[in-house]
């Protein structure tokens, strides 16, 4: 399958879950991939394929999303997709238990990050007068309140607002910016959740929640953001894709 043969993409938080499931789907379909995280977990992704080169980066430092788009133009002639997946989830702690300095620190990767994603990988896009893809991880918690923190949530709904406005704002480009909400899905993130539950012998209960009965994994995300990043979504902009098994519309 060489849907991305030729093509440049850059994957922010490519060493777990859906970042890794991500780069690893674009590399097997013809992609040459730049995955970027904070931990070393990156070099195990790059491990998985050999068209994954790996890098350390914080997704929420400008210098960095700035060192990063230029590596990825330099090791692979350019810059066609990005996915600005990098997230934390902050924990559950509500309203009175949060602090502005937790709220700085969230913003600062789920939010300011792929505003920086879009700043930077679009200029460079509209440099080399290319068309491109930028795919962004919003959250069914931007959708609606109840799966995620304050901050977290927040910050997803502003994910889904950011991709609307940069679509709009980089009119005439060609380059088409999404956002894709995943449902509950199993990964680093998710990790506790599962745990506690399996601990109980109820791991079948997290998928109770929404009408296919289970929990998600983390390439049923990344084929949708890989379809987002395709050639096939040529006419999808601004749009944020649920991909929650019904969750949120249930
Ligand atoms: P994960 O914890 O398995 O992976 C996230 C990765 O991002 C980790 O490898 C982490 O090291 C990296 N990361 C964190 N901060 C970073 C930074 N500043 N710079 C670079 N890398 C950084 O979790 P995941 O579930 O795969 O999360 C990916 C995205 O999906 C996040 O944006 C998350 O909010 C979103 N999401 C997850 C779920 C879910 O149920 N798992 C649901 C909705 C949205």
């Amino acid at each position: 399958n060489a849907r991305f043969a030729g093509k440049s993409v850059l994957v922010t938080g490519a060493a777990s879950g859906i970042g890794r499931a991500a780069a690893i789907l674009f590399a097997e379909q013809g992609a040459r991939v730049l995955a970027v995280d904070l931990t070393d977990g990156v070099e195990a992704t790059a491990a998985a394929h050999p068209a994954i080169t790996a890098m350390r980066g914080d997704a929420g430092n400008e210098g960095d999303v700035i060192a990063m788009i230029a590596a990825a133009i330099q090791t692979h002639g350019g810059i066609d997709v990005i996915f600005a997946n990098a997230g934390i989830s902050g924990g559950m702690a509500g309203i009175f238990d949060q602090s502005v300095e937790d709220w700085q620190a969230l913003l600062q990767v789920n939010l300011i990050g792929p505003f920086l994603a879009i700043k930077h990988g679009a200029k460079a896009m509209l440099d080399a007068g290319t068309a491109g893809a930028i795919v962004c991880t919003a959250s069914v918690a931007g959708l609606r309140a109840g799966a995620g923190g304050p901050a977290y949530s927040a910050s997803k709904a502003g994910v889904i607002n950011l991709v609307q406005t940069a679509a709009q704002q980089l009119s005439g480009s060609g380059i088409r910016v999404n956002a894709v909400c995943p449902g509950l899905i199993e990964t680093g993130m998710t990790q506790s959740f599962y745990e506690r539950a399996r601990a109980k012998g109820k791991s079948d209960q997290l998928g109770q929640l929404n009408p296919l009965k289970r929990g998600g994994q983390p390439i049923e995300i990344a084929t949708a953001v890989a379809f987002l990043a395709s050639d096939e979504a040529s006419y999808v902009n601004g749009h944020a894709l649920v991909v929650d098994a019904g969750l949120s519309s249930s």
